[in-house]
């Protein structure tokens, strides 16, 4: 495993970690997630990412259970969750958005269900158009003050959202986001790479990224049709299935694109795209999402395919993907 400083704190985090999204409480039962984390733990990932919003709250009382059943060490990993959205199908006003009520309510609870006494990371899931940014910015700075929370960060904010809060955090002595969890891979680049580029060198944002495989897509699972078994074919998430395949066939057209470019470095797709991924300096972690250990298994090998994409493969990668 390589460590990586997330953006300019001392923090260091795997380069692959692991997340809980769609899996945790739904497709993924207590003696298969402990394996998962076992896994994922034995090959060095120390960042295990969560949210409220996951199966409102099951995904991070799942984690918790199995990470006190595996009983790792506390220093030994880092554990995030993510507020805005609230643990519940229908939450009342008060119990999403992030309001300073909601952002304690919210970190109390996902104290409880992940069973620690600090979350090592704290994001903000989107931006509330409802809330000042400074009351975000001083509730999240009297949290770490608490020793609730050690870093806080937004994700999927705008690049000037994100200059809002650091300019009310420097004006106020607040203590400002230290990274972003941002959508990050072959089909999806233009944020990360464009829109954040300033924040990276002005703030030391660090990056948390999520869909590394775009759902899978990027493992050429869906390129001849819709598996039963797949995230895709599940019946509650026909909304993904809709926003990533119904687009004349545009994103399944630049995967089949690539599969030539992974087969010539004799890679499987799914190893291939995670390690292009992995190639951004401006990448802290990749966050791999995997339903099975065979997933986790194959998608753990993706630092071993980082030498391969030197600068003649990574043009013929760029002339493989639409115009930005
Ligand atoms: P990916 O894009 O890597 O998708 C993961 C899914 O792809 C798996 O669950 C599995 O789905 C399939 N898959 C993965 N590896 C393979 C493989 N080798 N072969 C075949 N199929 C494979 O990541 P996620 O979308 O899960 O995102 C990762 C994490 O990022 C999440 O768990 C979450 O923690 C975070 N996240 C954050 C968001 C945010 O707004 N901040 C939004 C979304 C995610 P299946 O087997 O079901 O087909």
């Amino acid at each position: 495993m390589e460590y990586r400083r997330l953006g300019s704190t001392g923090l260091k985090v795997s380069a692959l970690s692991y997340g809980a999204w769609v899996t945790f409480g739904r497709q993924v039962g207590r003696s298969q997630a402990r394996e998962l984390i076992a896994l994922a733990y034995d090959h060095g990932v120390n960042f295990f990412d969560n949210a409220e919003t996951y199966n409102a709250g099951e995904a991070e009382r799942l984690m918790g259970d199995v990470i006190a059943d595996l009983h790792l060490p506390r220093d030994a990993y880092t554990v995030s969750s993510k507020v805005y959205f609230g643990a519940s199908e229908q939450p009342k006003p008060t119990q999403r958005g992030l309001s300073r009520k909601h952002v304690f309510d919210a970190c109390h609870q996902a104290l409880e269900r992940l069973r620690v006494d600090y979350l090592d990371m704290y994001f903000c899931h989107r931006a509330d158009p409802d809330t000042p940014v400074e009351e975000t910015v001083l509730a999240m700075d009297t949290l770490i003050r608490q020793g609730k929370v050690l870093y806080w960060g937004t994700s999927e904010w705008s690049a000037a959202s994100i200059e809002e809060a650091h300019r009310v955090a420097r004006e106020r002595n607040l203590i400002a986001p230290s990274m972003e969890q941002p959508q990050y891979n072959l089909l999806h680049r233009e944020r990360f790479e464009r829109e954040y580029a300033p924040l990276y060198e002005r703030y030391g944002m660090g990056t948390t990224i999520w869909s590394p495989l775009a759902s899978g897509l990027l493992t050429g699972k869906y390129n001849d049709g819709v598996p039963d078994d797949s995230r895709l074919g599940h019946p509650d998430y026909g909304w993904l299935r809709e926003a990533l395949l119904e687009d004349d066939g545009a994103r399944l057209k630049t995967v089949r694109a690539l599969v030539p470019i992974a087969a010539d470095l004799g890679l499987p797709l799914a190893r291939f795209a995670l390690a292009w991924c992995l190639k951004n300096p401006h990448v802290s972690t990749v966050i791999l999402g995997a339903s099975k250990t065979a997933q986790l298994a194959e998608n753990l090998k993706a630092l071993d395919a980082l030498p391969l994409l030197d600068e003649s493969v990574m043009r013929r990668i760029d002339a493989a993907l639409p115009p930005a």
